[in-house]
Parts: structure tokens; sequence; C-alpha cells
């Protein structure tokens, strides 16, 4: 799990020369990327090969795409992106690393927070024409992650309200997929991780069946029932390819991942 890829260093932030090393280790060491339908395939019993990763990036952030596309691009992978669908402005795509015009400005993750607070969500994220022309090059998926990214258990008078309100953000999610990119997945990350049983309830009966948490751990195939699954994420840090690979060595065996993940909690 990735947010920003950028040089405003940050809590959720991987800095680009850490993010090159990272997946430059990925590619040297046999990797290959795994996208929403293989994951989806291979939980529900198919096979893929060991050495098999998904790379997943939260929030659709403009510097996925000044930093993180070209890279996947030169290796040939693929990641997810959740996208918050309310978000995506239109323009012209901006430069990226690779084109050697001058980047756009980046703004670390709070002052890109406060950039959407203030109707500027344009300074800090993905625009639709960005989104084209990195789904073209085969570098990203995108799926929802909510139109809004409003945490409906906090806001929400009660409960029903709540499921209400979750279900019309799911379904606007939806729509604006289906409207500029012809078509919406049945996978869905939980905004800040957040799920409860109204959540899934909700999510399932809108048509969503994989629901992308923020807890680590395995994703062991046919371990829940075949009609959802919860799938665990790993938060890469900015940190050398050294690290990355440590953490990969624990949790692709799942015995010692649950071990590991016992001992730390
Ligand atoms: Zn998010």
């Amino acid at each position: 799990m990735y947010h920003h890829i950028s040089t405003s260093p940050g809590m959720i932030t991987v800095s680009p020369d850490h993010f090159a090393a990272q997946m430059a280790y990925l590619a040297q060491a046999g990797y290959r990327t795994v996208g929403a339908n293989q994951l989806s395939a291979y939980l529900a019993g198919a096979s893929l090969p060991a050495k098999s990763v998904v790379l997943t990036f939260d929030d659709g952030y403009l510097d996925n795409w000044v930093h993180a596309h070209p890279v996947l691009q030169r290796h040939g992978f693929t990641a997810l992106c959740f996208l918050v669908t309310s978000w995506p402005g239109d323009g012209a795509p901006r430069a990226h690393a690779h084109l050697g015009d001058e980047l756009p400005e980046l703004l670390n993750h709070h002052e890109g927070e406060r950039a959407i607070e203030n109707g500027e969500a344009d300074r800090a994220i993905l625009r639709w024409s960005e989104i084209d022309a990195m789904r073209h090059a085969g570098t990203f998926e995108f799926h929802s992650h909510t139109h809004s990214h409003v945490r409906w258990d906090k806001v929400a008078p009660n409960r029903e309200e709540k499921c209400v309100a979750l279900k019309r953000d799911l379904l606007a999610a939806r729509a604006a997929l289906e409207t500029r990119l012809g078509g919406a997945s049945d996978h869905l990350c939980w905004p800040q991780g957040y799920y409860d049983d109204d959540y899934r309830r909700v999510a399932r009966e809108t048509g969503f069946r994989h629901f992308y948490t923020c807890e680590m751990g395995p994703n062991v195939r046919g371990q829940e029932q075949a009609s959802e699954r919860s799938i665990y994420r790993l938060e890469v840090r900015d940190r050398p390819p050294s690290w990355l690979r440590s953490r990969l060595w624990v949790h692709s065996r799942p015995a010692l991942s649950r071990a590991y993940l016992a001992v730390k909690r």
C-alpha cells in the first residue's frame, strides 16, 4: 500500500528515489505485478507464480502520475489506484518525471488535504486526462475509494442515515467510474481503512466483493466466503529496497506473518 510518491516528505510518502529502487528490486528479483482480476481469481482458487505482488495506491494523488507512473512503465508493472471520484479534475495532462519538462508543484499530504477542502483538489489530485494516459500505458487500473472519502460513521446522526449516505456515496463513485472510464469493478478500498458490518452489507448491496483494508496480514486463497473478501495490505515505508525484501519475505509466509503480527500487537 502506497499513498504519495513525492519529494515533499510526509508520514505516508515514499521518496521517488526509494520508490524507484523498490521497483527495481522487485523487477530484478523476478516479481511480477498482478491486477485486480488476477487477484480475485487467485483468492477464488486459481494459482499464481510465487513471486506475485499487488501494488496499490490510495486517493489518486498527482504525484502518482509524476513519479510512480514513469517507473512502473519502465518495468512493465501495473498498480491499482483507488480514486475518490469527486476529486479528479479536467484539463490537459501535466508533466511527469520522464518527460523532461518542468514538473508540477507537489503538495505534501497536509497541504493537499487543505487544497481539497478549499476546492483546489486539482493541485493535489490526478486529472481525468492523466488517469486516461495511465490506463492506456497499462501502469494503473482505477477502482473505487468512494465518491467523497467522508467517514459516514463519524458524521451521520444515526445508523440508518449512515447507511443511506454510504450507499449514495458508493453509487455516485460507481456512476463516475462508468461515465469516465466505461466501467467499474467490484473492488473497493475503505476510506481511512474504516469498515463495520453495516459498511460491508451496504457495499455488498452496491455490488462490491473485494474490500481493501489498511490491516496487515497474508492474503490466502479460499479463506473467507467466496461472496466477499477482505484484502490485507502492507504499508510500504520510505525505506531502501532491503526493507521491502525483508517484509515480503515475512508476509509471503502466512504462518510466519501471523506469528510476527501477533507478537507485534
Ligand atoms: Zn484514502
